[in-house]
């Protein structure tokens, strides 16, 4: 017998401003076993540029890992190791902060809808001060595959009927799915029974867990407790949501702003190093 994944939470993502000033939904961003090696989830969708202009100017990350993800717009990135590029619709970023990275994210369009995401994923001790790297993922390099119960899933970390996704050699081992199921679509996926799941619904509704209980809105995060299989169902509408797993790390956080780290001594030798210029030097 193998268990399906029970829900033991879904809660609305909540109004915030980040950045600069944009203001965007927070599916979630705090310390939470369940949801560890994740840390924040962030959905920016608007067509008043008002909401997303400022954008995300020059700042520093260390400690953890930044996940972004675009369905409709354009996103130029910049960095302090040269590296200059365009998000466009359906393009993915996985950018390993390591020991030290100063980037700017910046909307590249003055109207129109800007839709996408960012997920932010911790790193163990071990690989907080490891080389920071980009994968940098043009749409027409991330597979999209068939499900047997119907519907599609476009893969951009792991791997579901058959395709796998193009982000490679990830230490928390994440799974990273963009579902579309149409009403009807019943999905069965197998996860290790170490990581942890969860799933943010962002159009329709869709049903979780062994009996595929009450549906759960778009907008809205699920948390998935302990099983073998990830079930979801779309019923009467269609549902999009993020599918997200990852192995947790089980270590103390210490979380400021964009740096993640697990003392609160390393957390301020981190600011000082950014005040004092130091914060890009490799160890
Ligand atoms: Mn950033």
């Amino acid at each position: 017998m193998t268990t399906t994944r029970p829900v033991i939470a879904a809660q609305p993502s909540v109004p915030t401003t980040e950045g600069a000033g944009v203001r965007l939904r927070r599916v979630f961003g705090r310390v939470d076993p369940r949801l560890d090696p994740f840390l924040l989830l962030d959905d920016f969708r608007s067509d008043d540029p008002d909401d997303y202009i400022a954008g995300f100017p020059w700042h520093p990350h260390r400690g953890m890992e930044t996940i972004s993800y675009l369905l409709h717009g354009a996103l130029a990135h910049g960095d302090s190791l040269g590296n200059k590029g365009d998000l466009g619709p359906g393009d993915a970023q996985w950018m390993t902060a390591g020991s030290g990275i100063i980037h700017e994210e910046m909307p590249r369009q003055t109207e129109g809808l800007l839709h996408g995401f960012q997920l932010w994923a911790n790193l163990p001790a071990v690989h907080k001060m490891m080389a920071p790297r980009y994968q940098d993922v043009p749409a027409a390099e991330i597979p999209t595959a068939d499900l047997d119960g119907g519907g599609t899933a476009r893969v951009i970390c792991g791997q579901i009927g058959g395709a796998r996704g193009p982000v490679r050699d990830i230490v928390t081992d994440p799974t990273y799915l963009d579902l579309s199921l149409p009403a009807g679509a019943r999905l069965r996926h197998h996860v290790p029974s170490t990581h942890n799941v969860f799933a943010y619904i962002f159009e329709g509704e869709a049903r979780f867990g062994p009996d595929a209980g009450q549906p759960v809105a778009a907008g809205n995060l699920v948390i998935l407790g302990e099983g073998e299989h990830v079930r979801v169902q779309a019923e009467d509408q269609a549902a999009r949501l993020l599918l997200v797993a990852g192995r947790p790390l089980g270590e103390p956080v210490a979380w400021g702003g964009p740096i993640v780290m697990n003392t609160e001594l390393e957390l301020q030798q981190a600011f000082a190093a950014y005040q004092d210029g130091t914060f890009l030097d490799r160890p």
